[in-house]
């Protein structure tokens, strides 16, 4: 049953957000946990977690965050599947935060708020790339890369991620494009060595693609190599987008400190916002590290530092 006034709302349900939860449920703040428009957020479109400790042989990103919603539900966490729409968040200490969601009219109130919202995949900006989606055009390599079985397809970025995904569709494609603006990759050496040894990826260093090409579905894209300077066509069936990540900041945007990228800034070494009982952790907060892991360590602390503040208010 909801009380009339909570002490612990979540916003979202990635790993900072259900470690919070976990966190939260056995202090007994009774937390409530919004899913948002991405259940089990970034990870559930990851293939395998090999990095996350506890886990020798490795684990899917969705089997992962579904064992994280489990775990949150032993504990009790209300998980409410709906997004937050909009929040007014008190200047006051001890003040009370109002959580919209769905249909504006609906709010919670709350004392304190955790903000766990994550990031979102950045796009290149170029025609045609938002008409594509799921035409030719993915964000996942995991969810879309069954359909190009056999196919040739292209990934663009030099990150850990481009590098996971296009090592991914390389056991299913016949062929796999890796587009590198730089003349380096910036992805982890071990990702790097995996790539090398896929003999149907072929990574084309400092070269940016120009131009998407196909109407109702991608068909291939255009290329211009910015060292030698000359425009390569590629006809592919996929282009697998994996340029980095912007936080997901917009409901926050004049209502929290958020930095020049749009990260919600945190106090050095805690999870507390500019506002009094509003938390935040994981990749919202976190434009270096945004690991699985990490995720979940400021989840676990955005929740002690909750209980710290109450526990503080109650007593003055
Ligand atoms: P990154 O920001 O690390 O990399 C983005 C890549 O995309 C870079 O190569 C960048 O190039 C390139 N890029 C950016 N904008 C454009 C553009 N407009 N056109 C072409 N290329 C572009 O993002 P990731 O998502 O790869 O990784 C984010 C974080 O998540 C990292 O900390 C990473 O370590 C972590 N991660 C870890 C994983 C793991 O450990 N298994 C898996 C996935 C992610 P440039 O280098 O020139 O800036």
């Amino acid at each position: 049953m909801l009380k009339k006034i909570q002490d612990c709302v979540i916003i979202g349900s990635g790993p900072a957000g259900y470690s919070a939860a976990i966190y939260a449920s056995r202090a007994d703040l009774h937390p409530i946990l919004f899913v948002g428009f991405q259940p089990g957020g970034q990870l559930t479109t990851t293939t395998s977690i090999d990095n996350y400790l506890g886990f020798p042989a490795g684990i899917s990103g969705i089997d992962f965050m579904e064992n994280c919603k489990k775990q949150a539900e032993r504990f009790n966490t209300l998980i409410i599947d709906q997004s937050v729409t909009n929040v007014f968040l008190s200047n006051q200490k001890g003040g009370i935060h109002r959580i919209f969601f769905e249909k504006e009219k609906e709010c919670l109130k709350s004392r304190g708020v955790i903000i766990a919202t994550g990031s979102s995949p950045k796009f290149l900006g170029i025609d045609r790339e938002k008409e594509l989606i799921g035409l030719g055009v993915s964000f996942c390599a995991t969810c879309d890369g069954f359909f190009h079985k056999g196919k040739e397809v292209a990934v663009i970025g030099g990150g850990d991620t481009a590098l996971e995904e296009a090592n991914y569709l390389s056991k299913i494609c016949k062929k796999v494009y890796l587009i590198v603006r730089k003349n380096y990759l910036r992805a982890s050496k071990i990702l790097q060595s995996h790539i090398s040894k896929r003999n149907n990826v072929n990574v084309l260093f400092c070269s940016n693609i120009t131009k998407i090409i196909g109407n109702d579905f991608l068909e291939g894209i255009k290329i211009f190599n910015h060292e030698n300077k000359t425009i390569t066509t590629l006809l592919i069936s996929g282009l697998f987008i994996a340029i980095g990540h912007i936080p997901n900041t917009e409901i926050f945007k004049n209502k929290l400190d958020l930095d020049d990228r749009g990260y919600v800034i945190v106090k050095k070494g805690s999870t507390m916002t500019n506002k009094p009982g509003v938390f935040a952790a994981g990749d919202v907060q976190d434009p270096n590290y945004r690991q699985a892991i990490t995720s979940a360590g400021t989840g676990c602390m955005a929740a002690l530092d909750l209980e710290r503040y109450l526990y503080h208010e109650k007593m003055e």
